[in-house]
């Protein structure tokens, strides 16, 4: 370490890699601080089960890794970093042993959808021709859009709930579909603007896939890493700050934490009413989280499923929304909404010839500590008769375990706090940039500042971007 820095980074997630690597990039010296053993937040792969079985701990998919405006500008191929793309990005399945089914390919999805293959076509062609223009004004904080008809003609259609927009379609398999993405929102299906999830990951679907890295989610934390110390960066891990006197002084600090963390680390600094709008900040449901070695392919009834990537399993919309609904209303479902994951059919590198790997989590009630591990296996055994026969070994995180492995996500939530219109863009409070605090020199970076979770970048860019032009003069 030096004795100072032009800006120090706590926290090395892809928002707080993304933060650093800006702020490098126009020559400043830059410190990343993280607490555990290894960079990346929620992009870190580990033998969770036996040996020789790649488990990504956190994320699985990442299809907004490779459309984010900035992480696809970066030179990551150079750093070791390959995408891999299933046949099918996902598929949805339902109990008479039929899936619906998300390809790349946005003829090939809606050609499956009978009766509505016109209404699919009309709602996503628009949103395929506009996307480049659209990810640069929905990833970032609320402000005049650049592309205002665009826009407006996505909010038309993003602000009503999924249960609302789903009615335009007639047959199960689309309302099926479209509900199982849009779930992503970790939000009931009835909320406003829970369309916004499933219209934006389906269009990504048909822009460029919904791939992941080759090797597990740790690659792209390692060429996110490796090329912030090629230009210069430098990174300590094993040190989880408590206080900013810890620091050594810098011009800038960046917080890749959530308001709880900040209010712990920073509060001192902070006024009063920022300290209450922090306090005031909501977390969303959390996650149990299952990893499973396998000893063959996952049976699944439909044989679309089994080339897809992702599984929704939660049978048709109207269930997965019933079963969002309970678990809002803090009850565990006896068959919850389960995400699933089957990387090792194709990436090779996760699982020993012949085997596989499984990574599925449902959302509970936040903190909730109940085991959901029977209750997600019986959901997976629903759709694919004889998987629970093929388990060798099992890894199991409830939200208290998620939150022990990364104090980020507090009661389990994964997306840096609830992400439902009263905090799409005031996350983590009602400010004219929601990146800075009230004390000079001091921003938020993570997930908990627009645009919120997944695998981007996005909210670590732009506070970044907000840090030059105050702090350092830098117009980007
Ligand atoms: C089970 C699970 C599944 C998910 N699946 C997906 C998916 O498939 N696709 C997707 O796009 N997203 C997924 N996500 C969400 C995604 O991982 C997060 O939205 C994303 O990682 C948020 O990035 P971040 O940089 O804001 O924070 P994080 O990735 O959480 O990184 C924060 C980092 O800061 C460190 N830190 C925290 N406090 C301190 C401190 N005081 N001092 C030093 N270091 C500190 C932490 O150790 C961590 O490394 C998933 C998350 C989980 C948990």
């Amino acid at each position: 370490m030096k004795n100072s820095y032009d800006a120090i980074v706590i926290g090395s997630g892809p928002n707080g890699l993304a933060a650093a690597i800006l702020l490098q990039q126009q020559g400043l010296s830059v410190l990343v601080i993280e607490g555990r053993d290894e960079i990346g937040g929620g992009l870190r792969s580990k033998e969770l089960t036996l040996p020789g079985f790649t488990h990504d701990i956190c994320s699985a998919i990442h299809p907004m890794a490779q459309t984010s405006p900035f992480f696809s500008q970066l030179p990551l191929a150079q750093f070791g970093l390959s995408f891999l793309h299933p046949v099918a990005d996902a598929a949805h399945p339902f109990d008479d042993g039929t899936a619906a089914v998300l390809y790349s390919s946005l003829e090939k999805t809606a050609e499956l959808l009978g009766s509505d293959r016109q209404t699919y076509e009309r709602l996503f062609r628009p949103l395929l021709q506009d996307f480049k223009d659209l990810s640069e004004d929905i990833l970032g904080p609320l402000q005049l859009p650049k592309h205002p008809l665009t826009m407006a003609k996505f909010g038309l259609k993003a602000l009503p709930s999924a249960m609302h927009l789903a009615k335009r379609f007639k047959t199960r398999e689309a309302r099926g579909l479209f509900g199982g993405v849009a779930a992503h929102a970790i939000q009931p299906l009835t909320n406003i603007a829970t369309s916004a999830i499933g219209l934006v990951l389906m269009a990504n679907s048909h822009v460029s896939g919904w791939p992941a890295p080759k090797g597990g989610a740790q690659s792209l934390a390692n060429a996110l890493g490796a090329y912030f110390t090629s230009l210069g960066g430098e990174i300590v891990t094993g040190n989880f700050v408590k206080a900013l006197k810890e620091l050594p002084p810098s011009k800038a600090v960046l917080l890749d934490v959530t308001p709880k963390q900040l209010l712990q680390i920073a509060g001192e600094r902070f006024t009063s009413f920022y300290k209450w709008q922090l306090k005031r900040y909501k977390y969303g449901m959390g996650v149990f989280k299952v990893d499973w070695a396998l000893d063959g392919p996952v049976p699944f009834t439909a044989a679309a499923c089994r080339e897809a990537g992702t599984i929704h399993l939660g049978n048709t919309i109207e269930e997965i929304a019933t079963n969002e609904q309970r678990t809002v209303d803090g009850q565990h479902p006896e068959l919850p909404y389960t995400l699933f994951v089957q990387h090792s059919i194709f990436d090779k590198t996760r699982a020993p010839e012949g085997k596989h790997t499984a990574w599925g989590y449902c959302h509970v009630p936040n903190g909730s500590t109940r085991d959901m591990t029977a209750a997600i296996e019986n959901q997976v055994e629903r759709f694919a008769p004889g998987f629970k026969d093929l388990i060798i070994g099992r890894h199991v995180m409830n939200t208290a375990d998620v939150e022990a492995y990364n104090p980020n996500y507090i009661g389990g939530d994964i997306n840096g706090g609830l992400l439902d219109i009263t905090q799409l863009y005031t996350r983590p409070a009602l400010r004219w940039s929601p990146y800075t605090t009230p004390a000079k020199g001091i921003y938020v970076c993570s997930s908990s500042t627009p645009p919120g979770g997944g695998i981007h970048g996005m909210c670590g860019y732009h506070a970044a971007k907000k840090a030059l032009k105050d702090v350092f003069g830098v117009r980007l």
